[in-house]
């Protein structure tokens, strides 16, 4: 096969799958450069704080089962009465950064959530245990308490949801992800053939999912360009005016685009929901604590919206698989349920008629639980507890400050901010310093490229003689640098998508330079042709 037929299959397959073939050419690349993969938003930071609280919880409560059995490795069940007490007592904040921060989360959620101090400590022991089923499935009663909160402070900008937010913690965003169309479809709020609208480009599987032969939904695409350095225009969302249009499907910030929705874009929506009082929002907020004072659509919309979040990225927790859908107790999926046709409504009912007594009533929250099970295991659904306790512990890390800088989080923003400098400067491109810019993914677009450093002849010259993918599986190839092919987030060809995530900061320079190098490469060709 020759390198062109190579790329042509390669630019069948979705945007992580192009990466994965990439990776394996840039491990022997032709240069014996060192390989270095840019591709994907696994951040190479993680969280100690948290984990070390988790381990020390874990310590704590085998003590607390060694009260009730304690015969070699059999320790018996924790009882909840006094259980604070011998927290505190186990604890030496004093000397122990962790037991400190333990101590003081524990304040927090009693003084400002006004939660009961025995009733936490023995959720979180009990949790971290993992010894017993997760009761109720859908989230444990402290737990959901304390990530509507962060949520509230870290993604609402001063709109206080705490109380009306539920939550339904999953395995990651990524199963948030799948039970919400799943369920959505199931309850025929989604439809085949309806139409949504979707932020492009954005995270593929949003454009995946809609089109496999289960969904057949219709995308209608609020794009953001380059020109408007990838933030959305308020003529876009206008296109939300057609009532036809069931759902809009959002990542925000973007991915890849990383930009944030501005004021103006939630005026917008806001506007189009009060038209549109049906209208079905999903937002994948995940990068929203790599903006300064974000504001989320749930924010403006809570009665419409589905929030999608993820501690993957900020708190370096990918393979810990923790994330949530959160839905505000007064919503539109359960008014859309009561108004389907009356046959819909008896099937469905019959449907969830194993999970509840009063099956009509079940709230859309409680059946994406059911669902997410196939309905026959409703009863031992739900995040298994310690992945739910990972949640409330990492959340709880923020909690703290009550309002003030929390500096892991300006950390994480400034580790980011480093590396997208880094890499425009030594690419000779002007940085986006827009407040809405998360920074987290760069975009950059190889026939620009080629213009500002050479001329537009040179531009069209790979526009016209190369398949879309050639610079992306040459960088590879020959340089070691695997980079994303935007084209699979729905940009136009030649946009690569850059990862700030997950490579120390002096390699970022040294991306850039590869990218320059190879781009100096096929001018060289260009030039003897
Ligand atoms: C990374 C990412 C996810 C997946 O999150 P996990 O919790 O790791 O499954 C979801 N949405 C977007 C936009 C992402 O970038």
């Amino acid at each position: 096969m020759t390198q062109r037929e190579t790329e042509q299959q390669l630019e069948q397959l979705g945007a992580f799958e192009i990466s994965d073939e990439m990776l394996t050419l840039a491990r022997h690349n032709a240069k014996s450069n060192v390989f270095l993969n840019a591709g994907r938003g696994n951040p190479n930071w993680i969280n100690k704080q948290a984990r070390l609280a988790f381990n020390r919880l874990v310590e704590f409560g085998i003590s607390e089962s060694n009260r009730t059995i304690n015969d070699g490795n059999l320790g018996g069940y924790t009882i909840k009465d006094g259980i604070y007490d011998h927290l505190i007592s186990f604890l030496q904040p004093t000397n122990n950064a962790t037991d400190a921060f333990i101590s003081q989360a524990l304040q927090y959620t009693n003084t400002h959530l006004k939660l009961n101090l025995d009733d936490v400590v023995h959720e979180l022991t009990d949790g971290v245990l993992g010894n017993n089923y997760p009761v109720p499935s859908r989230v444990l009663y402290n737990t959901e308490r304390i990530i509507s909160s962060y949520l509230t402070k870290t993604l609402f900008h001063g709109v206080d949801l705490s109380t009306p937010t539920q939550i339904f913690p999953t395995e990651g965003g990524t199963a948030a992800i799948v039970y919400l169309f799943n369920s959505l479809r199931e309850n025929h709020l989604l439809e085949p053939g309806d139409k949504i609208a979707i932020n492009t480009p954005i995270f593929t599987p949003y454009l995946q999912i809609p089109t496999l032969n289960d969904y057949e939904l219709q995308e209608i695409d609020l794009r953001s360009t380059e020109e408007n350095n990838w933030e959305i225009k308020v003529s876009e969302i206008e296109k939300l005016k057609d009532k036809t249009i069931k759902a809009l499907f959002l990542v925000n910030p973007s991915n890849p685009g990383a930009m944030a929705f501005d004021h103006a874009a939630l005026v917008a929506i806001q506007k189009m929901v009060t038209a549109n009082p049906n209208l079905i929002i999903i937002t994948d907020d995940v990068y929203g604590t790599f903006v300064d004072d974000f504001q989320s659509v749930y924010a403006i919309a809570p009665h419409n919206t589905l929030l999608v979040y993820s501690y993957s990225k900020l708190f370096g927790a990918t393979g810990w698989r923790l994330g949530l859908i959160a839905a505000h107790r007064d919503n539109v999926f359960d008014r859309l349920i009561q108004q389907l046709p009356s046959k819909t409504q008896a099937l469905l009912n019959h449907r969830y008629a194993i999970n509840v007594v009063n099956p009509s009533q079940m709230p859309f929250i409680e059946r994406l639980v059911a669902d997410s099970r196939s309905v026959g295991l409703y009863h031992t659904a739900g995040l298994s507890t310690p992945q739910q306790i990972m949640e409330v512990l990492f959340s709880l890390t923020y909690l703290i400050h009550d309002g003030q800088t929390d500096p892991y989080i300006e950390t994480a923003k400034q580790i980011v901010h480093r590396r997208y400098h880094l890499l425009y400067q030594n690419l000779g491109l002007p940085e986006n310093i827009s407040r809405q810019n998360s920074k987290y993914y760069a975009l950059i677009d190889i026939y620009q490229l080629a213009e500002l450093r050479y001329d537009a002849a040179f531009r069209d010259y790979l526009a016209e003689n190369f398949e879309q993918v050639d610079f992306l599986y040459n960088l590879s190839q020959k340089n070691g640098v695997v980079l994303m092919d935007g084209v699979g987030f729905g940009a136009e060809a030649g946009i690569l998508r850059i990862s700030q995530a997950n490579l120390p900061d002096e390699d970022y320079g040294l991306i850039a330079q590869q990218i320059l190098e190879l781009l100096a490469e096929y001018h060289t060709h260009f030039k003897c042709r």
